[in-house]
């Protein structure tokens, strides 16, 4: 079947099973008029023509708090964007950008590029919804300096903020710790200090941005807490010997705190975590698990692009993790969806409800009984317009 393009129009979805973002409805139906979601359940009109998905799930399309569209994936870092033109890596975020649309990601948040060159993609119907960066903030010679970031310390940091506020970012992204892959930090130490990580969170929201703050180590992630920014990226608990070593009053306040767990989870079925990773996944489960039961917000932040198994659509390959941290399927479903959307600031998106966005996922199965059918994608559709060639094209 081809796709239609042209105005969406008014149409109702039928599916085997519907998941508005909060939990699975009782009558599987949603009325779709051009962009938005008008009404969700037994309220069709009559004279509307309700497409049957057949045996499939609807859900929102999902929401992924932590990607780079510029990266991808071949070689280290550094390697993957140096000596490749402005223009190169806007085309290639644009190709990372449609593959993430196409697997069902129509919500992400871009947590660093180089020069801005992310910005132009948004407000494309091609693309999905996109928060942007820009490049993150980081020390001299800090980690990922090269996306053109480097701020000192003090001044720099308002001087870094303002800058991103001018080119009309929607987030600004802070290296607080070192990362893996740059030596010039130890992964678990900090780069910035809570006074600097307060400026950049105050600068940052009196111009209406969120911040998102990069950390491994344990005092980065108590001063993000502590300065309040909105997520926690990767938020591995480092101590000095590399170990995840949280003590339980830091998940507590982590937990209670209105900060969000941004995991770096997602993965493709043949890929596999540096060994580092490996080595303590259980330990960084375990904390993800305590804080979400003790009733903090986890959701995710793949870091697609980084690396060959994390492809930008990597998204629907994340459940099982969510699953593995202790979540029931229907909090993993709400993590990927509306915890994302309420993360990112984004009341529209990750839900189905009348007045949202029409920015829909369906696939093949039941995800709540098997994760592993959230990666059978059937159909996805951006404000009301299928994108998929080979899927229903019903609009
Ligand atoms: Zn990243």
């Amino acid at each position: 079947m081809t796709v239609r393009h042209g105005p969406a129009g008014r149409f109702a979805l039928r599916a085997q099973r519907l998941f508005d973002g909060e939990r699975f409805i009782d009558s599987p139906v949603a009325l779709i008029e051009d962009e938005r979601i008008t009404a969700v359940g037994a309220d069709v009109p009559d004279d509307v023509t309700t497409h049957d998905l057949g045996a499939v799930t609807l859900l929102p399309g999902l929401v992924d708090c932590h990607q780079h569209l510029v990266f991808d994936g071949k070689g280290t870092l550094e390697e993957q964007v140096s000596g490749v033109s402005d223009a190169d890596l806007r085309s290639r975020a644009r190709a990372s950008a449609r593959r993430a649309l196409l697997g069902g990601t129509t919500t992400l948040r871009d947590l660093g590029d180089r020069n801005y060159v992310t910005l132009d993609l948004r407000g494309d119907p091609e693309m999905p919804t996109i928060a942007c960066a820009g490049p993150p903030i980081t020390i001299v010679g800090g980690h990922c300096w090269y996306l053109g970031g480097e701020a000192t310390p003090g001044d720099g940091m308002v001087t870094a903020v303002r800058e991103r506020i001018e080119r009309g970012c929607d987030t600004v992204k802070i290296m607080v710790t070192g990362g893996f892959l740059t030596p010039a930090t130890p992964m678990w130490k900090s780069q910035f200090e809570l006074e600097d990580i307060r400026t950049a969170v105050q600068e940052a929201r009196a111009a209406g941005m969120t911040v998102a703050a990069h950390c491994h180590g344990l005092q980065g992630i108590s001063d993000a807490i502590d300065a309040g920014v909105d997520t926690i990226e990767h938020c591995t608990f480092l101590d000095e010997t590399m170990t995840p070593a949280p003590s339980t009053d830091l998940l507590e306040r982590l937990a209670k705190s209105d900060t969000t767990v941004s995991a770096t989870f997602g993965l493709t079925p043949n890929g596999a975590m540096p060994e580092a990773f490996e080595r303590i996944l259980s330990d960084i489960r375990s904390a993800f698990g305590e804080v979400h039961t003790r009733g903090g917000r986890v959701v995710l932040g793949s870091d697609a692009g980084i690396d060959e198994f994390k492809p930008h659509d990597v998204a629907h390959y994340s459940m099982g993790d969510f699953v593995a941290i202790g979540m029931s399927p229907v909090e993993a479903l709400q993590a990927l969806t509306i915890g994302g959307a309420d993360t990112l600031k984004m009341p529209r998106k990750g839900r189905i409800v009348p007045g949202a966005d029409a920015d829909l996922l369906a696939v093949q199965g039941d995800p709540e009984s098997n994760p592993a059918d959230l990666s059978q994608v059937e159909q996805v559709w951006r404000a009301g317009r299928p994108v998929r060639e080979s899927g229903p094209a019903f609009n």
